[in-house]
């Protein structure tokens, strides 16, 4: 099947998923949007009040100020594929369970980065971000780079923490800043170094994997 369609197929799933206690209170499922050859993919925690309305990822204000930082940097949200790691709002906006991102994971998210395959992936939050480099806080750890499994993961902090702590503002800018050059040195690695085991850290100013 191609991208376009395994996508379309994963999202028929996501709609009618009884996976995991999240679909007895889910209003819509957000499966995620954007192109199928996206380069990069964002991944956030999960839906919130507006994108559980909608069945859209990141439509209230986090969204928009993704789609503000990601316009600084020439780029627009149609030009990008967003999802989450759990596709269900989880209710009260309580944090995802465990097993929640597990089955999530498992079933839809790997599914549609394998059919992305995209150069470079963007973990906003904790969530995202303990799923493909565990063991490590974001404080430490955001705008940094890491292959993992032939990617290059960039975690940052999520929007919506930053508009609760403005003093976050300055380094997530930052950090979206250097993603353009990023996703231009992902793309000139011919082949993507696999992280074996378990994630390599990527130093910029200490390795040469570029
Ligand atoms: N926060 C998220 O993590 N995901 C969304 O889709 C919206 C807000």
């Amino acid at each position: 099947m191609n991208p376009i369609d395994t996508l379309s197929q994963i999202g028929r799933e996501v709609s009618e998923c009884a996976q995991c206690e999240l679909h007895f209170s889910r209003k819509n499922a957000v499966p995620g949007e954007g192109p199928a050859d996206a380069e990069i993919v964002f991944i956030g925690e999960g839906p919130g009040f507006h994108e559980n309305e909608q069945g859209r990822p990141f439509v209230g204000a986090a969204g928009k100020y993704l789609e503000e930082l990601l316009a600084k940097i020439g780029m627009t949200r149609e030009q990008v594929f967003i999802t989450n790691v759990v596709k269900c709002r989880p209710p009260g906006n309580r944090d995802p369970k465990p097993e929640e991102v597990e089955i999530c994971v498992n079933c839809y998210l790997e599914r549609q980065l394998q059919a992305i395959n995209p150069k470079v992936i963007v973990t906003l939050g904790r969530y995202s971000m303990g799923y493909f480099v565990p063991n490590v806080k974001i404080g430490d750890v955001h705008g940094q780079s890491f292959w993992v499994r032939g990617k290059l993961v960039i975690p940052m902090y999520h929007p919506a923490a930053v508009l609760h702590q403005g003093s976050l503002k300055p380094i997530l800018e930052k950090d979206f800043s250097s993603l353009p050059e990023l996703i231009g040195k992902a793309a000139s690695v011919p082949e993507s170094p696999e992280t074996n085991p378990p994630y390599q850290q990527e130093h910029p100013k200490q390795l040469s994997l570029f």
